[in-house]
This record gives C-alpha cells, structure tokens and sequence, in this order.
C-alpha cells in the first residue's frame, strides 16, 4: 500500500462507546464522538458540521457549540455542504480560538491551502484545533439526490431515515424500515462533475480521517494521521470514547481501502489528463499544475 492512503501514524477499526451517538451516526460515530470529546475537555470551543437544513437531508453547515448541536448533524447527507465558509466567521462573530471541522478531503485541503496561503484568512491559520476528513468517492447536488431517492428508489424524501453507498450500491433506508438499493451505475450521471477531478479518497489532510470502507457495519475505519491529531485521538481513547481492533484483524481491511482509493485516483487522474487536449489546440484548466 503507498501514497494512495496518505501519510498517517496508526490506522484502526473503531466505534463510539456511546450508544446515543450510535442511534444515529452513520458508521461508528468517529465523527461525533471526537468532537463531543475535544468540545467537553476544551481542546476545540466549537466544530463546524452539517447539520439539518431547510429539506429533508439538505445540510446546513453550522458552528456547534454544544453536544447536542453535534448530536444534530449525525448522519452523512450525501450532497454539497459548504463547511469551509463558515470558518472565518468562527473566528469573527463567534469569537471561537480553537475551530473544530469536518468535510471531505476537498474541504480539508481547503482548510490546509488556507493556513499556508490564508488569502482573506486573517487569523485564522492558527485558530483550527482539530480537522476531521471523511472519506469521499463522490459527492452530489441535492437535486441529484432527490431524483435518485424520489425517481429512482421511489421513496420519499421526508421518509428516509438514512441513505448509505457501500458494498458497491446506493442504499435507502425508510423510517418504517423499509430498504431500497440501487445499483451504483445508475448514481454515476448525477455525480458533482468537480469530483471527476479529485485525487483524494481518504482525507490525506485531516487530523483524523474516517469513513465506513474497510470496517465491519457500525464500525468505522480511522487513520491518525498529524502529531494534533495523534494527540487528541490518544487521549480520547484513554477517556473511554472508542473500542478499537487492530485494523489488520478486521475484514475487509485496509486491502479494500487502499483497491477503492487507487481506482478512485487513477480513474480521475485520466480526466485530470485528458483536460491537457480537451479542445482544438486548447487545454482545459488543471487546477494541479502552474498556469
Ligand atoms: C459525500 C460523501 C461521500 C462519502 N463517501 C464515502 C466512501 O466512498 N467511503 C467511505 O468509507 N466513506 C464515505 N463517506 C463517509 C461516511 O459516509 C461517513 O461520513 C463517515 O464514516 C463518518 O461517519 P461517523 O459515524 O464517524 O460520523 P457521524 O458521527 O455520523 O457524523 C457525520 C459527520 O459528517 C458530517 N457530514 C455529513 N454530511 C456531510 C457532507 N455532505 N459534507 C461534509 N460533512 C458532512 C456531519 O457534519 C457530521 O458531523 C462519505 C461521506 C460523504 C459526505
Ligand atoms: S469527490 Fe473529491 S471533490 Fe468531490 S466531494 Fe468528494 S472530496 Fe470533494
């Protein structure tokens, strides 16, 4: 396994101890509970999630600053949130030292490109405590997520308890308990066309990243991967936050991981190519390389 996972110092299979998060995270509650942990011991004031929005699975990013505002925004909601956006402001009105963040790892390499380059940033760099980065193959616009939810699965938004995509298709689980998968194919059209350009699967940037590939359900795969991250992580799980398994005693482990982001980025780097000759005599932007 090389580059493909990024940089990180232990890697393990873990879930949350407590079982209110659990009702309703999305794999082991990685997410919820290390920000409930650093918020309650003061190594964060604050996190920025996404949390509910103004439609059924619509996020609305938002700086929590309680437990139960965190507790709000479980659950991966498979379209675009803007967190970044709110991280200046973090600072600004809500007065916030030390920011906690979530997102994909497009998110996290804003929060990086940031620090180092803070264009319109002033003060920020120094004030994000903890990045988390959740793993990502593709995000969605809501409508996308609507036509495929509503059209394609024939459920409606308002019913839907959680949506998931694993084990090679696109799950809906209903309230009443009913579940509608969809083969991955049909999802491929609706994707973010910006996420064909994307050479990042595991949140290489993050603190701590996370996400479900690789780890048995209600289990979540996590990689600690910055001194920061390492730190917090350490103690959390001296405080009783998590149960950890040594990743390599888990099925399917990081094999699957490490198949799933390597397609991931050689399918994207293709495209990343192809922009060199997409015209006649004319390039599309590479957002990689120097103009
Ligand atoms: C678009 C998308 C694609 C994903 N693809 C994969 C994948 O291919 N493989 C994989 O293993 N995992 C993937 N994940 C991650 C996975 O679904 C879980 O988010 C992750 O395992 C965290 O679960 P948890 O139980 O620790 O989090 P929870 O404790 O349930 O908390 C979830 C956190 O995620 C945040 N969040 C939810 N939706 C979004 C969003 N759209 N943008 C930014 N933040 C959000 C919420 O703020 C919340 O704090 C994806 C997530 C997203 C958002
Ligand atoms: S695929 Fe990449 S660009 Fe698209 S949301 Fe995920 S991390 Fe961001």
């Amino acid at each position: 396994m090389g580059t493909e996972l990024g940089k990180y110092k232990s890697c393990v299979s873990a879930r949350s101890t407590n079982k209110e998060i659990l009702k309703r995270s999305q794999d082991g509650g990685i997410v919820t509970q290390l920000f409930a942990y650093a918020l309650e011991e003061g190594i964060i004031d604050g996190a920025i999630v996404a949390g509910p929005g103004d439609e059924p699975y619509r996020p609305r990013p938002f700086i929590a600053t309680t437990v139960d505002e965190l507790m709000s925004a479980r659950g991966t909601k498979y379209n675009i949130s803007p967190n970044v956006s709110w991280i200046k402001e973090a600072t600004r009105s809500y007065g916030l030292d030390k920011v906690g963040i979530v997102g994909t790892p497009c998110q996290m390499q804003a929060v990086r490109k940031g620090q180092l380059y803070p264009f319109g940033w002033r003060d920020v760099d120094d004030k994000i405590a903890l990045a988390i980065g959740i793993f990502c193959m593709e995000n969605f616009p809501y409508q996308s997520i609507k036509q495929l939810v509503e059209d394609h699965a024939g459920v409606s938004m308002q019913s839907v308890k959680k949506m998931d995509i694993g084990k090679g298709k696109f799950w809906v689980y209903t309230e009443r308990g009913a579940t509608v998968q969809l083969p991955l194919k049909v999802t491929h059209k609706y994707e973010q066309p910006g996420c064909h350009v994307c050479l990042d699967y595991v949140a290489n940037l993050a603190d701590v990243s996370t996400g479900s590939v690789g780890s048995p359900d209600g289990w979540s795969t996590v990689f600690v991967r910055t001194k920061n991250g390492d730190d917090i992580w350490g103690k959390a799980i001296a405080a009783g936050c998590f149960e950890t398994k040594p990743i390599d005693q888990v099925k399917p482990g990081l094999e699957l991981v490490s198949k799933l982001a390597n397609e991931k980025i050689s399918k994207n780097q293709k495209t990343v190519e192809a922009r060199a000759t997409f015209g006649v005599n004319k390039a599309l932007r590479n957002p990689y390389i120097k103009p």
